[in-house]
């Protein structure tokens, strides 16, 4: 145990302990047995999806991965933690300290009350400056957790009815649940950390006088400040929303009256209820987006979601006497992209249009991608802002070379997979035969259908050639093509408001 850090958590009042318990009708010696084998958790305990242990020991590390907290939360969390206190058939205590930051103890304890019944109990305390900076996030991360374990407890209190014991889950485990263990034990050890790094790390870049980029932690964001105001591009999404929602409270110091969504993406936009002053803007067909790829979140979200929108002649909106164009370029990354450019500071904002030094993502759905579309968009803005400043999406900040470069990169890939097809090659022959490690980009993380997902040369070469074996042969070349369907690029229209 980490006395020093255990006994600022005794003190801190950075939370109040998430503590609650359940009476169940289960002898403390019967639900003691289940609980001290960690592997059979995840049957009865819904947070967890698996984990390592296959006993409790005192210090021993415990890994392992818990579940969404909501359905529409799309991602698994792994963690790892140590048991520093163990008390065979009554209590077990381990201490989380993988996370820069932060520092928490949770309880699981089974107190008797009689031969037939027990209390299930559930206790957990955090501090630090990473929990404090997430801290909406944990304490809905620590509720969910304490009541799916309640939940659990409660679950087996109606098993134990119907089959007077609890044997289904003292014997030894399924295959399935040890094939789980093992994908856990070789990728678990950097988890935390991983987590960390792809989805709340943030840092924040100066770009102008009162424009700064705030890179990671979700998709990139820009803060523009002028005459007692600011607007927000991209408000990320939960836990790196916090952090981002926490800066600016911090560094800020005007109220975000406007925020843009460059595309209806989650990672994107699923912080934008952070900020109920802030008008939200987007492409015009963003809302529908939303309510069709990811209604469920939307539908208990709707307050986040964008009341003024943008038609595909583009529009410029003013902060302070700041001018700000938002720029529709035609489907490329999804049927309803804005890049945001600032003449002024000469800064540009190119939304999931442009992964910098990383593979990018292709949404494959009705809403998704277009890979003509979105290499003429960007060699469209290469051409057209030389000299500016260019936030990416995902990756650190670039310029219009590098947005060549990723424009190069996209259209290799393209042509090469044109000519795979061509000769009739199949989706996996092409993953065979095509070679993009020369690129030497870098794999990103998302998450997708509640699953985490990584951007990789693999899943660039599928992605690129279900969407290009998709399209009918006469419009697969490039050279064939009259209109990839952008529309006016030149004019800006005043922004429309949605009844
Ligand atoms: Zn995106």
């Amino acid at each position: 145990m980490d006395a020093k850090r255990a006994a600022q958590l005794a003190d801190s009042t950075d939370m109040v302990p998430v503590d609650a318990s359940v009476e169940i009708r289960v002898p403390a010696t019967e639900l003691w047995e289940v609980f001290s084998r960690p592997q059979a958790w995840p049957e009865w305990n819904k947070c967890f999806v698996a984990v390592k242990n296959e006993r409790l020991e005192l210090d021993d590390q415990l890994m392992w991965v818990f579940g969404p907290i909501e359905p529409y939360y799309p991602y698994v969390m792994p963690a790892i933690a140590k048991v520093i206190e163990l008390e065979p058939g009554h209590k077990v205590t381990w201490e989380v300290s993988a996370l820069p930051g932060f520092y928490a103890h949770h309880t699981y304890s089974v107190e008797a009350i009689d031969d037939q019944r027990c209390r299930f109990r559930s206790w957990e305390k955090a501090f630090g400056w990473s929990f404090r900076a997430g801290k909406a996030f944990w304490l809905a991360h620590f509720q969910f957790v304490n009541q799916r374990s309640l939940e659990g407890a409660q679950w087996l209190e109606r098993e134990y009815e119907r089959y007077g014991n609890l044997l289904s889950l003292t014997r030894s485990t399924s295959l399935t649940s040890r094939l789980r263990q093992t994908l856990l034990t070789t990728q678990a050890v950097a988890a935390p950390v991983w987590f960390y790094d792809a989805y709340v790390r943030q840092s924040a870049v100066t770009l102008a006088d009162g424009v700064q980029a705030v890179i990671g932690g979700g998709g990139n964001s820009l803060v523009i400040e002028d005459g007692g105001e600011a607007l927000l591009v991209d408000s990320k999404f939960p836990p790196g929303s916090d952090v981002l929602a926490r800066w600016v409270r911090k560094y800020v110091r005007s109220p975000i009256t406007k925020l843009v969504n460059t595309h209806y993406h989650y990672d994107h936009a699923q912080g934008n209820e952070l900020y109920p002053e802030a008008t939200i803007i987007a492409h015009q067909r963003v809302p529908q987006l939303m309510i069709t790829q990811e209604g469920e979140y939307w539908s208990r979200h709707f307050r986040g979601m964008p009341v003024e929108a943008v038609p595909d002649e583009g529009a410029t909106i003013k902060v302070g006497s700041t001018d700000v164009v938002l720029r529709y370029l035609g489907v490329a990354h999804t049927h309803g992209d804005l890049v945001v450019y600032i003449p002024q500071h000469d800064v540009l904002v190119t939304g999931d249009l442009f992964f910098h030094t990383y593979y990018p993502f292709f949404d494959l759905s009705r809403a998704g991608a277009s890979v003509h579309g979105l290499i003429d968009a960007i060699e469209t803005l290469a051409e057209d802002y030389p000299s500016a400043r260019v936030v990416p999406g995902h990756g650190p900040v670039a310029n219009a070379e590098d947005l060549r470069r990723y424009a190069d990169y996209l259209r290799y890939l393209t042509d090469q997979m044109l000519s795979c097809i061509a000769q009739g090659a199949s989706e996996d022959d092409a993953v065979r035969t095509l070679n993009l490690k020369p690129w030497k980009k870098s794999v990103l993380p998302s998450l997708h259908d509640g699953r985490v997902s990584w951007a990789t040369a693999e899943t660039n070469l599928r992605c690129v050639y279900r969407l290009l074996a998709a399209q009918p042969k006469a419009t697969r070349d490039p050279s064939t093509r009259t209109s990839n369907g952008s529309g006016d690029r030149s004019t800006h229209a005043t922004v429309e408001r949605r009844p």
